[in-house]
């Protein structure tokens, strides 16, 4: 049989391994750290479930369709739970914003803020579809690795205003500053800073209308797990612990991957879920790798970083939902501090993750399971996080304690965090990114790490850092297009 390793076990690289099962390989499944998942991992402290990860479950059809293509009934497998609303966005004049899929709860939502800004949204929502069936629908799942493939879209991008910001077209449409946020925020879920990133980041937006925000039962690392079964069932070989570090390469074809232990796993097909930035840089020799230079790799710019702080409390909060966007004092400003300024600010918005809301099981009984997650500059920014980290997490309970979670110091049950080196060391990603490279214009689509290797024959790449980009819709699609890219099993021979 034929071969594939998979590096690394992020949503990408486990949808990754689930195509190539279902084309006939042997795969392997290589993660370096103690359990798969990637971003998508688990900490599990004294009775409490943390995701450590993503929480919004977007198309699900994405997460279904991988298991039927195996023959499997996903329900047997993993439980949606619809999420209702989608988010509570609380701005700093301590009025509220309740994002909900259904159209005219919606509305209503959007008259009770600013009656005059109806009419605005259904445009916006109308604009927001449209890019939606050119950026989702016809790309998201398809190559995008020839320069006709960019001219193709050319057209629509522009037509559809996609040179503008996210931020710029919604406030084309909606007066209300309050709502230009609610309407603009979601971008920084891929990693995007919502005043650079191309509007059409804004089909997020439209895809969430569409498909409806879930949760998964028991945490989104219960999908994790549902995946490591699935695979395990169908044959796959799954070995954690173990990180790559040398890709074999002979006359342009590589043969195979050495892990840092020396042992060696032969290969036909690698596709990678590792951050490429290192993948190419690190692990193969530079004469073999003329597009993806040193100096190439070095103009990436990369997303921004998080710190995420994980608690439990003694005390229930009944009125909080599951997910809560809190905005801070400044928009703008915060947004220009994180990405280019790359400084810690004082104020801050958060998001606070309140899985309990939904599911019981999260918790030990009487008690509430959280995160709260602060955008924050990646490490090219140089802030010491051994000095900065404890006096900042403080600052955010404080403020949570003081307007939102009242007593929640004093209720803190569990407690830890996590900063950009975590992103760094512990995930392998260059300069702590969060999200991998930035979603700028001239980092998307054609312009994104391609999904097949210009340089190394049998070499492909999945994830966040590839077409077409971060959050989990966007590598389980990146997944799809590895399924386009990648011969059969039975075809392989071609290449050697
Ligand atoms: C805190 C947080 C919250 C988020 N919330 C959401 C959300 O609510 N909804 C959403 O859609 N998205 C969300 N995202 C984004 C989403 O989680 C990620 O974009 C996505 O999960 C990344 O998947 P990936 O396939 O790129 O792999 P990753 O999750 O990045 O995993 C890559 C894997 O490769 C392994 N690896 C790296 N190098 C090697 C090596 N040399 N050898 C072997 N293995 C290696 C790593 O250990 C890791 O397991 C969130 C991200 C974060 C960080």
């Amino acid at each position: 049989m034929k071969k594939a390793v998979v590096m690394g076990s992020g949503f990408g690289g486990l949808a990754s391994a689930v195509r190539l099962l279902n084309k006939g390989y042997d795969v392997t499944i290589i993660e370096a750290r103690d359990q798969l998942g990637g971003r998508a991992s688990v900490f599990k402290k004294d009775g409490y479930t943390f995701d450590a990860g993503p929480t919004v479950i977007t198309a699900p059809y994405l997460i279904n369709e991988l298991f039927e293509l195996l023959n499997e009934n996903p329900k047997d497998y993993f439980e949606l739970m619809p999420i209702d609303p989608f988010y509570r966005i609380v701005f700093q004049d301590q009025t509220h914003f309740d994002y909900v899929g259904d159209e005219e709860r919606l509305i209503e939502n959007i008259r009770k803020l600013s009656p005059s800004d109806v009419d605005g949204y259904k445009k916006l929502a109308l604009h927001a579809e449209k890019i939606f069936d050119v950026g989702y629908t016809q790309l998201a799942d398809h190559p995008f690795d020839s320069v006709a493939s960019m001219l193709r879209v050319l057209p629509d991008m522009i037509k559809l205003k996609n040179y503008k910001s996210v931020y710029s077209l919604v406030s084309t449409y909606i007066k209300d500053e309050r709502l230009r946020q609610a309407f603009s925020f979601e971008p920084l879920l891929v990693g995007g800073d919502p005043t650079k990133i191309t509007s059409i980041y804004l089909l997020i937006h439209w895809l969430e209308r569409k498909w409806g925000v879930h949760f998964i039962k028991g945490g989104t690392n219960a999908l994790v797990n549902a995946f490591e079964k699935l695979l395990i069932k169908k044959g796959a070989h799954v070995i954690k612990n173990k990180p790559i570090h040398r890709i074999d390469v002979k006359d342009g074809v590589v043969r195979g991957v050495i892990t840092t232990d020396e042992s060696y796993y032969p290969c036909d097909v690698l596709v990678s879920n590792a951050d490429p930035v290192r993948v190419y840089r690190d692990m193969i020799k530079n004469t073999d790798r003329s597009t993806h230079s040193d100096w190439r790799l070095k103009l990436k710019t990369h997303s921004m970083s998080l710190f995420v702080a994980y608690f439990g409390t003694k005390k229930q909060y009944p009125n909080i939902k599951h997910h809560t966007i809190l905005m801070g004092p400044r928009y703008e400003g915060l947004l220009k501090d994180i990405f280019q300024k790359k400084v810690l600010p004082d104020d801050f918005s958060l998001y606070l993750h309140a899985p309990t809301r939904t599911d019981r099981s999260m918790a030990p009984d009487g008690k509430e399971c959280f995160y709260v997650l602060a955008p924050v500059p990646n490490n090219l920014s140089k802030i010491n996080w051994e000095t900065e980290q404890s006096i900042y997490k403080e600052k955010i309970y404080q403020w949570l304690d003081k307007n939102y979670l009242p007593g929640l110091i004093d209720n803190l049950d569990v407690d830890f965090h996590i900063n950009p080196t975590y992103f760094e060391s512990d995930l392998r990603s260059e300069h702590g990114a969060a999200f991998g490279i930035e979603p700028t214009m001239t980092q998307s689509a054609y312009f994104r790490f391609h999904n097949r290797s210009e340089d190394i024959k049998g070499l492909y790449f999945v994830g966040a850092n590839t077409h077409p980009g971060a959050g989990v819709p966007g590598v389980l699609s990146s997944a799809k297009v590895i399924e386009k890219v990648v011969p059969k099993a039975a075809e392989i021979m071609a290449w050697s």
